[in-house]
């Protein structure tokens, strides 16, 4: 499938789940409320979503460039910084 068509197949789903209160996670790409979501909008339509779930293992830094909104994620890690019982 060319990618414009999958681009409005992504929108046509984003808009019927927005409809139900609902959107597709686009770390872990499970269904999700809305009202538990971290959600970006442009002009009225949905163009990132992430999960409560996500968000909880994932940081998450959104921006704008000239080209337009982006993301980007990482996965959380642990740095120790003292040995246990040392
Ligand atoms: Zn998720």
């Amino acid at each position: 499938m060319p990618a414009p068509d999958l681009d409005d197949a992504v929108r046509r789903e984003d808009d019927a789940l927005a409809e139900l209160g609902k959107m597709r996670c686009r770390c872990c790409r499970q269904v999700a409320e809305l009202d538990r979501a971290l959600t970006v909008w442009r002009n009225g339509q949905l163009v990132f979503g992430v999960c409560d779930g996500c968000t909880a293992s994932q940081v998450i830094v959104i921006g704008t460039t000239e080209r337009g909104i982006v993301v980007q994620r990482a996965q959380r890690a642990l740095l120790p910084v003292a040995p246990r019982g040392g």
